[in-house]
C-alpha cells in the first residue's frame, strides 16, 4: 500500500503558494492606497502575513485549521483593521481570497508525470492521498493536478477526516483501522510506503510508526535538508516516476 502526500508530491504547489501570498500582499497594498487611502507597505504586510501564520500554527496545533487559507486572509484583514482603525468591508475579504485562489490556480500544476506514475501504481497497489489540507483545498487541488478516483488513487484522506495533521502518530494510527474498513484488507506497517516531499511532515511522520519512507525532492523543499535521523529517507529520488523501479 502506497500513501501519498499531495502538496510538491504529486505536483507544484508550494511555490505557487508563496507566489499568490506575494501578488495577494501586492493587491492589498495597492487596493487600500487606491480605495481607502492608506499606505501599507508590502513590507509591512510580509510581516504581518508572518506574525498571522505563526499565532494561527500555534491557536491551531495539529488541527486541520492551520493549514486554512482563507482563515488565514481572515485572521491577517483583522489584524490589519485592529492596526489601521478601519473597518474593512466584506466585499474586501471576498476579493482578497479570490485573488490568492487565482494566482494560485494559474500556477499549480501536476509534474509531467504524475498521472502516468500513479496510473501504473494502480496496477500493483492500493494507491491512498494522505493530505494535511482540508477537502476543499484538497479536492480543488487534485482537479489542478487531474487526478481522478479510480484512475490515479483509490482513497483520498484529508486532515479533517480524523482532525488531527501530519506529523502525528495519531493520524496513522486513526488511518490504519480506517483503509482496513476502506479497502476491506488487512493494513499492517510493514506493507506501507510513505512517499512524500517535506522531511519532517512526511518521512519522520512514517518512522513515527516505523513504515518505509521514500522522498521527492521536488517544489520548495527539494533543497532543504533532513535535520535528524527521523527525517533520512530510504530512498530519495528526483522524480516520481522513480518508484516505479523502487516498487517492484
Ligand atoms: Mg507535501
Amino acid at each position: 500500500m502506497i500513501l501519498l502526500d499531495l502538496d510538491g508530491t504529486l505536483g507544484l504547489s508550494l511555490i505557487p503558494e508563496e507566489d499568490a501570498i506575494s501578488e495577494t500582499l501586492k493587491f492589498i497594498s495597492e487596493e487600500l492606497a487606491k480605495r481607502f487611502g492608506r499606505a501599507v507597505s508590502e513590507e509591512e504586510l510580509r510581516t504581518l502575513y508572518k506574525e498571522t501564520k505563526n499565532e494561527q500554527y500555534h491557536l491551531y496545533h495539529l488541527n486541520p485549521k492551520r493549514h486554512d487559507k482563507n482563515l488565514r486572509w481572515t485572521m491577517l484583514l483583522r489584524k490589519l483593521e485592529d492596526k489601521l482603525g478601519v473597518r474593512l468591508p466584506e466585499s474586501f475579504y471576498e476579493d482578497v481570497r479570490k485573488r490568492y485562489w487565482s494566482v494560485f490556480e494559474s500556477k499549480a500544476e501536476p509534474y509531467p508525470d504524475t498521472q502516468e506514475t500513479l496510473e501504473k501504481l494502480m496496477e500493483k497497489f492500493a494507491v491512498v492521498i494522505v493530505t494535511n489540507n482540508d477537502y476543499a483545498e484538497a479536492k480543488k487541488k487534485l482537479k489542478l493536478f487531474g487526478l481522478k478516483k479510480g484512475k490515479h488513487y483509490d482513497v483520498l484522506v484529508t486532515s479533517e477526516k480524523f482532525n488531527v495533521c501530519k506529523p502525528s502518530p495519531e493520524f496513522l494510527e486513526r488511518l490504519f483501522p480506517f483503509l482496513e474498513q476502506k479497502l476491506s484488507r488487512k493494513v499492517s506497517v510493514e506493507q506501507v510506503i510513505i512517499v512524500g516531499d517535506d522531511p519532517k511532515n512526511d518521512i519522520a511522520w512514517a518512522r513515527t510508526v516505523g513504515a518505509k519512507a521514500i522522498r521527492v525532492k521536488k517544489d520548495l523543499l527539494a533543497k532543504h535538508d533532513p535535520s535528524n535521523e527521523a527525517e533520512e529517507a530510504d530512498h530519495v529520488i528526483e522524480n516520481l516516476s522513480e518508484l516505479l523501479n523502487i516498487l517492484r
